[in-house]
């Protein structure tokens, strides 16, 4: 039997698997009953991309099934085998789906072995490590490896280069029974148990060809060529690998992953995209290289791992050496401008006892201040290299950092103590990255670590001095206040037309590029996303209009957009990409906006999650009357000025409006003279009702009534 009897049996074998699945839940459930998978806008992701339908009842899932199979066409072409691969994957899609049909957490019971369906928030989260590289790649993995203590060292291998590892199979057991930990925030998630768990993978990877890319449902070739160009993905497959597998493989190819076999039986090797290496401990190298995908590795000498992967780690009390308690400790972490003559390049100066001298479980005081000098080096920076501290501390494997300034949290877990970690250590990471990542403008670092409790006192009460004048310093910082913006276009990598427009008053939609952050990256990279953009010819001050932005945005969109407002989600709005934090949309009733954030799972007034206004936009294009935009906007005196500013705000989940409350109100003190604003501002505890809305508006007085009409 050759490879394509192997794929056109395997993809046989899944359809028989999704009608009989679909069959049965038919027979149960009847036609008319709901097809819906949880927190997603995309109905079945790969039905709606492959085929262009919308699944939303059990009946249209079973017509669906005629559809599929056609796709799995027998004519011993290569076409064959790839459009029965794809098709292979959209049935293993339905399987998958017959679960939530009868249950919406059918993978609950297994409490977290297995995570089945992503929420588009899940998807949406990995745009902005996406762009930056990050995460470099995903590998889905299907397993047994050869051995528990192989798999462990593979994944690991992969966690360590940042790789986002999918699992799918017994492989999963394996790294159970080693008591590694898998989830989604440590970038391992145990996907499923059996092979057509692998639909949810791909259900994500169109996702994301629709989120980022704007590729319309149907176009079959675009979503191949999206995932081609942009996501880097490649499948390790261990023997021995049965011929359901093949055929979801064939797929795989398709899309542009290639697969990494040790199974010889009637495989052919396809030079990069099947590979044949009998030498799976060598699968990562042969990997990254048929995909393409090179890796800065970041030399520190500690002596735990450090990647990207152990941002989402959690550090729980009962494996906690020590903790660092900034909300009952003097405690802070702090970047400040120094001489070059009066530091040492690399000293790392421990002021105080080491963790070794606490007793286990204590609560310390610890501050960490870089001193650096440089001749490019300008005091601007220290609050750019300072934000970013929070991610490189919380990149050691066992170490969780969260907050930042003097209210800092960081748990040292016993695992990382044992392998001889040490407050030294988080003076490495820091010097290392900070060297590594700011060259170009840091000649000289140094870090001074105090944890004598009289010294941490000291150094929070010289480090608030500092961040007071700062924030003074921001504060009048405007878009009239500076010459120039910046573009950036990161997301492009993803989101090929998108451009943002930085501004003092308005920065990226991901929530982490800020004006400040924009100009630190034009300088240290003249030519990389962030372009200056001059603001010499306003044309419309209300909308924030200028033929300098309008240039900026054809030339770095590729001639796909024309002209944009900064100010305005009616008039030629800015584009969104897909990372926004969060999303706005127009509540016709009330004449306002309703916004909501990827946390905020529920409903709006709108009738629409998160996930559904957020399908409203995206993939670089303009959608007046939708704009996904960054948390801090929201109190920005420029939040849609044209249209009245944020008075305009009748809706915001309840979470983020507190977060955000103090700003808003400060913000709407000084534009409308309003006190206590945020609380004319409904919620979710209020209602997600529009009526219900409208009717506490008029109840509170919501300054919006009175303003003019949006459309
Ligand atoms: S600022 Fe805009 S383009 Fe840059 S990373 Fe954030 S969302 Fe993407």
């Amino acid at each position: 039997m050759g490879l394509f009897d192997r794929v056109f049996r395997g993809s046989d074998e899944m359809f028989a698997k999704a009608e009989a699945e679909v069959n049965a839940v038919v027979a149960e459930l009847g036609e008319n009953a709901p097809m819906k998978m949880p927190e997603t806008a995309y109905y079945l992701a790969c039905i709606y991309a492959y085929l262009g339908k919308k699944v939303e009842t059990l009946g249209q899932l079973k017509e669906t099934l005629a559809d599929v199979k056609a796709m799995m066409t027998r004519e011993y072409k290569t076409k064959d085998i790839f459009t029965s691969g794809v098709g292979t994957a959209v049935a293993a899609e339905m399987i998958e789906a017959c679960k939530y049909a009868r249950d919406p957490a059918p993978y609950a019971s297994f409490n977290g072995k297995y995570h089945g369906h992503f929420t588009d928030a899940e998807v949406r989260t990995l745009g902005v490590p996406l762009v930056t590289r990050d995460i470099p790649g995903f590998v889905v993995m299907i397993g047994p490896a050869p051995s528990k203590e192989e798999a462990l060292e593979t994944v690991k291998g992969y966690q360590s280069r940042g790789i986002f590892v999918f699992l799918i199979g017994g492989i999963i057991d394996q790294l159970v029974e080693c008591g590694m930990t898998m989830n989604f925030d440590v970038r391992v998630v145990p996907v499923g148990e059996d092979i057509w768990s692998v639909g949810h993978v791909i259900s994500l990877v169109v996702r994301a060809a629709f989120i980022f890319g704007n590729v319309e449902p149907g176009d079959y070739a675009g979503f191949n060529r999206y995932t081609f160009d942009r996501i880097f993905a490649f499948v390790n497959a261990y023997k021995p690998v049965p011929d359901i597998t093949v055929a979801c493989g064939a797929g795989a190819i398709q899309m542009g992953f290639p697969v990494i076999t040790n199974d010889t039986d009637d495989m052919w090797a396809v030079p990069k995209s099947l590979i044949i290496n009998e030498n799976t401990k060598d699968w990562i190298e042969t990997s990254l290289e048929a995909r393409d995908i090179k890796i800065k590795v970041t030399n520190i000498d500690i002596p735990v791992a450090f990647s990207n992967a152990f941002e989402g780690e959690i550090i729980r009390r009962g494996d906690m050496q020590i903790e660092v308690d900034g909300s009952r400790v003097d405690c802070c972490e702090f970047c400040r401008t120094v001489d070059a003559k009066d530091i040492e390049d690399h000293a790392i100066i421990l002021d105080g006892p080491d963790i070794d001298e606490f007793p286990v479980g204590s609560k310390i005081s610890m501050t960490f201040t870089v001193e650096v000098a440089g001749k490019n080096w300008q005091t601007d920076f220290e609050p750019v290299v300072e934000r970013k501290f929070h991610n490189f501390v919380n990149c050691i494997e066992g170490v969780m950092h969260t907050g930042q300034r003097d209210m800092i949290r960081i748990r040292v877990s016993k695992a990382a103590f044992d392998a001889g970690f040490r407050a030294k250590h988080i003076g490495e990471v820091l010097y290392g990255k900070v060297k590594g990542d700011y060259d170009a403008v840091v000649d000289k670092c140094q870090v001074r670590i105090c944890t004598r409790p009289e010294g941490c006192t000291e150094v929070r009460a010289m480090a608030n001095e500092t961040f007071r004048a700062r924030d003074a310093r921001l504060k009048t910082m405007t878009d009239e206040s500076v010459d120039v913006f910046y573009t950036c276009i990161l997301c492009q990598a993803f989101s090929p037309s998108h451009v943002c427009i930085v501004t003092p008053e308005r920065l990226g939609l991901c929530g982490a590029v800020s004006w400040l952050d924009a100009k630190a990256t034009n300088e240290l990279d003249p030519n990389g996303p962030c372009q200056i953009v001059p603001k010499t010819h306003c044309t419309d001050e209300r909308l924030g209009a200028y033929d300098d932005v309008n240039e900026a945005v054809n030339k770095y969109s590729h001639g796909a957009l024309e002209r944009v407002t900064l100010y305005s989600i009616m008039e030629d709005p800015m584009t969104s990409c897909g990372c926004f934090e969060c999303i706005c949309g127009i509540e016709p009733m009330s004449n306002g906006v309703v916004i909501t954030n990827r946390e905020h799972a529920g409903m709006t007034p709108l009738g629409m999650s998160f996930s559904e206004m957020a399908s409203m936009t995206g993939g670089g294009v303009q959608t007046p009357g939708f704009m996904g935009h960054g948390k801090q906007f929201i109190a920005s005196k420029k939040f849609l000025k044209a249209e009245g500013g944020l008075a305009r705000i009748v809706w915001l989940p309840k979470a983020l409006k507190d977060e955000m409350a103090d700003r808003i109100n400060e913000s709407a003190k000084e534009l409308y003279g309003i006190d206590d604003f945020v609380s004319m501002i409904a919620d979710e505890t209020v209602t997600t009702d529009m009526e219900e809305l409208y009717n506490y508006l008029t109840e509170v007085g919501h300054p919006v009534l009175e303003m003019e009409p949006l459309m």
